[in-house]
């Protein structure tokens, strides 16, 4: 175990060194990297090539949410040169990860440079009425935030006394009633196609840092799969601008999709916040009812990593129907409708046109 941790720690020496001096050897080798989750792990794909050896750590129709890293998945954080992450708090488990596997290279957050929703932003939105419920949302919201970079040392101290998740979370949850003010930003990004060009710079950014060599096809890929991501955006405003205005409201399982929302002008309500962790309340779940009895929403959709059973639920008791599966935070695998970015946004789009086309 020492000794491999020492053969580790040169191997780590020798990637600092080659920085500043590229390693003729090296840039045939493709560079060994992480990316958190399956749609991360695409894009770095798409940007890489045959020059990244690619693993994803939440793979298709995975919950990254909820996700526990083995010690497997640990050695394999440890032997990349580059770690790809969300940020935004989207990987709670992330610094337990880091610490668990002694990773030494670079990590880049990939939203680096996108301006966020702030959680209140569209939980006022569309709880300005219910404003007795808001007490939950705000536990969740305080977890979430509190499982940030805002608080590493916290996050250290708890990897270092090896607590496990849930113990975690809760110490967190009691902690956190101090906390609302700290604001969190929804994590789910990528819904934004406009987002993705910024995932897309950073990519090609970290991976001409790493690999020099090959710079100039990390960034002939970026440009391609720009242009890709550019004309998917004005091909999904075509989709949605036909839709009346009085069949603009969808609901989802949890809220993960005020980017795509606010893109291309559609609400999305989910009894479940901004994560899979929380359970949605009775109350949040009466209300969405009776929200969506007045309003008169017709279509619920399932999620790929979410338990359908209280949309179904919702569905039973509204009379609305079930307008099909979305794809929140994770591709399918490659036989489904969203083996890549592209496809998975151009799945919900499509899926979410046919259900509420008149
Ligand atoms: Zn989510």
């Amino acid at each position: 175990m020492a000794y491999r941790r020492a053969l580790l720690k040169s191997a780590t020496v020798f990637v600092a060194l080659s920085l500043t001096a590229p390693a003729v050897a090296q840039s045939n080798e493709p560079i060994p990297v992480v990316a958190t989750f399956s749609i991360l792990g695409d894009m770095v794909e798409r940007i890489g090539g045959e020059h990244v050896a690619v693993t994803t750590l939440v793979g298709p129709d995975g919950d990254t949410h909820v996700y526990q890293p083995t010690p497997r998945e640990a050695r394999m954080v440890s032997e990349a040169d580059i770690l790809f992450v969300n940020g935004l708090e989207f990987e709670g488990w992330l610094e337990r990860l880091i610490e668990a596997s002694d990773f030494d290279g670079l990590r880049v957050v990939a939203t680096e440079g996108i301006d966020p929703i702030a959680f209140d932003d569209h939980h006022d939105d569309h709880h300005e009425e219910h404003a007795e419920a808001d007490h939950d949302h705000e536990d969740e919201h305080e977890e979430h935030a509190d499982a940030g970079h805002d608080h590493e040392d916290e996050h250290e101290e708890h990897a270092d006394a090896g607590h496990d998740h849930e113990d975690e979370h809760e110490e967190h949850a009691d902690a956190g009633h101090d906390h609302h003010d700290h604001g969190a930003f929804d994590p789910h990004t990528w819904q934004s196609l406009g987002n993705a060009v910024t995932y897309a710079n950073n990519i090609a950014a970290a991976l001409a840092q790493t690999d020099p060599d090959n710079a100039t096809a990390f960034f002939r890929n970026r440009a391609e799969y720009v242009a890709e991501i550019e004309a998917l955006d004005a091909e999904i405003h075509e989709i949605v601008t036909s839709l009346p205005a009085d069949r603009r409201t969808v609901v989802t399982s949890h809220d993960a999709f005020q980017y795509f929302g606010r893109d291309y002008g559609l609400t999305f309500l989910a009894p479940q916040g901004l994560s899979t962790e929380s359970e949605a309340s009775a109350q949040d779940v009466a209300h969405l009812i009776e929200q969506m009895r007045e309003e008169g929403i017709a279509a619920v959709f399932i999620e790929n990593i979410s338990d359908s059973r209280l949309l179904e639920q919702i569905a039973n008791e509204t009379g609305a129907t079930i307008g099909g599966t979305l794809y929140p935070g994770a591709l399918s695998g490659p036989d489904g409708p969203a083996p890549t970015y592209l496809d998975m946004m151009r799945h919900n789009a499509t899926t979410l046109a046919q259900a509420l086309s008149p």
